[in-house]
């Protein structure tokens, strides 16, 4: 059956699980994803979106050592280097395995943010890599950036992760699908902005890739949302020896299991989130599963497939 689709793309469809984190080495595992989505690409509308997190890390660290003269960028706009970076890989990937396919097409993305939304008083997402104390300090003071102790003593940057309201873009996404086009977009979550005074401005702040996929996925009705990753699905009791994959619920029980605090924030819970609010707004079904069962997740036979009630 022909469907309108968002794919949300995890690191893992794009790192591989030994990190190894260059250029070649990220297009060899963009290379077999986009094998195994092709089939789902050609015979649905689909919207492709994909996380960002270890590619803005490595263009933050390149920021840190700027050569003379060459000012750092803000964290926004590394975000935005890295939607081309990873359109990139995906457009080469997706035509390494078709020549005679749709055509591919990279829209960057912005995802608009309330100025008032409380993440900005209380940055919670760590992002870049792990400082010693003295470092930190130093850099929190030249930069002004909030920090929080992490492992071993380690320090790390946070920043606020605040809630997107809809992709600026989702037009343009939308008039490329009914022109049989793949699109390609939110990725990274997008990049954020806030309207202040007639402007629009990029702000310092991160989005949730699977927040930004579901908000898109309602704007542009989808029927499905489709949320791959490194594992099953979502799990009850995960990491417990009573670890138990979650089949087939309604969003009523899935809003329960978030309650019961069942998904690590971070990872899990922002997907469950994503999910409870796209079926909310009227979707039809939202599912979580591993890139390895893309097919049968589409078709709601793998995964956690969340329902209406
Ligand atoms: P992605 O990069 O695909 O967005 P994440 O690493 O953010 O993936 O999220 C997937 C991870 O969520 C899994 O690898 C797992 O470690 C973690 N996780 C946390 N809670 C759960 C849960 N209840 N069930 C399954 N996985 C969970
Ligand atoms: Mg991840």
């Amino acid at each position: 059956m022909h469907m309108r689709i968002l794919i949300a793309l995890g690191g893992n469809a794009l790192i591989s699980e030994n990190a190894e984190r260059t250029y070649e080495a990220q297009f060899n595992v963009a290379r077999q994803a986009m094998a195994k989505l092709n089939g789902i690409l050609q015979d649905n509308e689909v919207v492709v979106t994909h996380g960002n997190g270890p590619q803005v890390g490595d263009i933050l660290l390149r920021n840190e050592q700027p050569a003379d003269g060459v000012p750092a960028m803000p964290l926004h706009a590394c975000g935005s280097m890295s939607q081309g970076l990873i359109s990139e890989i995906i457009s080469n990937a997706y035509n390494s395995v078709t020549k005679t396919g749709k055509q591919i097409v990279s829209v960057f993305s912005r995802s608009l943010v309330s100025a008032d939304d409380p993440a900005f008083a209380s940055p919670s997402k760590p992002i870049g890599r792990f400082y010693k104390e003295n470092e930190a300090r130093g850099l929190a003071e030249k930069y002004h950036w909030s920090l929080v102790n992490s492992k071993n003593g380690t320090w790390r940057r946070v920043v606020p992760s605040p809630m997107p309201l809809r992709i600026l873009e989702e037009n343009a996404v939308l008039e490329l699908l009914r022109n049989k086009f793949i699109p390609i977009s939110a990725g990274g979550g997008g990049t954020p902005v806030i309207e202040r005074n007639g402007m629009i401005e990029g702000v310092e702040a991160v989005i949730d890739k699977d927040l930004a996929s579901s908000v898109l996925a309602k704007g542009i009705g989808c029927q499905k949302l489709i949320i791959l990753t490194d594992v099953k699905g979502a799990y009850r009791n995960y990491g417990t020896p009573e670890s138990e994959l979650i089949g087939r619920i309604t969003v009523s029980e899935a809003e329960e299991l978030s309650r019961r605090g069942e998904f690590w924030s971070g990872s899990m819970g922002p997907k469950v989130r994503a999910s409870v609010l796209f079926i909310r707004g009227g979707g039809k079904e939202a599912v979580i599963a591993s890139l390895d069962d893309a097919a049968e997740a589409v078709s709601g036979r793998s995964g956690t497939v969340i329902v209406p009630d």
